[in-house]
Order: structure tokens, then sequence, then C-alpha cells
């Protein structure tokens, strides 16, 4: 007889829907889960009942209710271990973690990196892993599918930053957000580069997605670097978009990365 290895464990990756335009993402092996930014209970209930899951862990990316919201309820049933930003107040939080930090979730053989990316917030925080044979990032409302989240708490500098950390992460990495906020934001991006061809191919096949109810979460970091503003703002098209808007000359990168944001900001 040969002796065969153990198989690997088969993860899933599926949204539950929350609120009118959350995702609370579920990781599960068919046994044991782990979700991110749980902001209501009941969704992530019916999803553990419904299947017969335990929960093993809660990871947390920043302090905002709809992120948060669900955690404590769920703590009464569940005995998972929370993982949450070092520098914010949460509901609760078993173990704070920061850049340089790693996660690992035993009962799902699951190992996440620990990046900081303030701007959203000051203490927001991303993971990053692997999930089967793909590279994941969960990075609540630090980057949206064609956006960024509005800056509650931190400096454009930050967030530009933040967003580069998550430019240097493998093209291929899957972009877990925490919103569906995908056709808004593309419908802006055109307006920033309406020359951007692969902007334009991908807001049609998020456009039909939508219309079949379908999440246009994840993205990939290739088509953020592709079509989104925020992760293009070193590109001259959008600088010069964004120095046209502003009705002056940019000096540099986090200027034009403000502008945008403002921009953003202010569309109808
Ligand atoms: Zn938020």
């Amino acid at each position: 007889m040969t002796a065969t290895l153990p198989d690997a464990p088969n993860l899933r990756i599926r949204p539950i829907r929350a609120f009118s335009d959350n995702y609370i993402w579920i990781i599960d092996n068919g046994k044991h889960a782990v979700v991110v930014d749980p902001g209501d209970a009941m969704p992530v209930f019916d999803a553990l009942e419904s299947e017969n899951l335990s929960l093993a862990a809660i990871l947390l990316t920043h302090h905002h209710h709809d992120h948060v919201g669900g955690v404590l309820e769920l703590l009464k049933d569940y005995k998972a271990t929370v993982y949450g930003p070092a520098l914010e107040n949460l509901p609760a939080c078993d173990v704070a973690v920061a850049e340089g930090d790693s996660v690992t979730i035993e009962s799902l053989a699951l190992t996440f990196n620990v990046l900081d990316v303030p701007g959203h917030t000051a203490g927001h925080v991303a993971y990053t892993g692997q999930v089967g044979k793909d590279s994941v990032l969960f990075c609540g409302d630090t980057l949206f599918v064609g956006g960024c989240g509005r800056l509650f708490e931190g400096t454009p500098a930050q967030m530009l930053a933040s967003l580069d950390k998550f430019a240097a992460l493998p093209e291929s990495t899957k972009i877990y957000c925490a919103h569906e906020y995908t056709l808004s934001n593309l419908r802006w991006a055109r307006t920033v580069e309406p020359g951007n061809l692969d902007l334009a191919k991908f807001e049609a096949q998020c456009t039909q997605a939508r219309e079949h109810d379908q999440p246009t979460v994840p993205s990939s970091i290739a088509t953020e670097k592709a079509c989104n503003p925020f992760m293009r703002a070193r590109q001259a098209s959008v600088a010069k978009a964004a120095n046209h808007w502003a009705d002056k000359v940019l000096a540099n990168p986090v200027e034009v990365f403000a502008a945008l944001r403002t921009w953003k900001n202010e569309f109808r």
C-alpha cells in the first residue's frame, strides 16, 4: 500500500450579505469557520447553522459598527477567538494585532499576515494570506472594487501608503472588501479615465453581474491596478484628470490622491 497525503481541506470563501451593501466574509472547511467583520450577528448565525459549522475565529479590520456590531452576540453562542487592530476600541478582542503579526487559525490550517493600513480609520488593519491555492486579501473599508474608503481618521498620504502596500501584493491576489460599491465607483472612474479600455470592459462585466444579483467582489490586485483611479494616482492619465478637476497643477501623487478623494466624495 502506498501512503497517501491527507486531503487538503476544502476551503471555501463566501459572502454573507448584511445591511444594504455589506459583505461579511466566511471561510469554512465544512466543519469550522472564520468570519471577517461581522457587523450583524443574525445572517452569520444563519450561515453557520444552515451548514452546522462551528465558529473558530473572528477577524476584525476596524472599529466601525457595521463591521463589529455582531461580535458580542456571536460570542454568546460560539467560543471564537477574536483578532482585531491593536490601535482601535473594539467590543471584544482576544488578540490585538498590528503589521508584522501573523494570525493562525489551527482548525482551518489558515495563516494570515497583518498589514497596517490607516486612512479610513486610524488603526485599520488588513489580513492577507493563502486560502487553498489563492492569495487573498481581506481589506475591510480600505480598498473597494474601483474605489477606496473615505478618510474619516487618516490623511491622504496615509491612505496612499496603505494602497501602495496592496499594490505590492501578487497581482493575482483576490480582494475581499466589505461593501458592494462597485458600480457607483466605476461610473466615477470612467469620468476620470474615459479612455481606459480595461475599465470599460470591467464595468460591463460588473454591470452584468449586478443585473444577476451576483457580487462583483472579489476583484484582484491586477484589476484594481488597471481600473481603480485611487490605485492609479501615479498614472499620467489620472494625474492629468485630477489636475483638470482641481483646476491647478497638483505637485505630487499625494496631492493627486487627495484631489481624487474629494472628487469622488462630491461626484453624483
Ligand atoms: Zn468603515
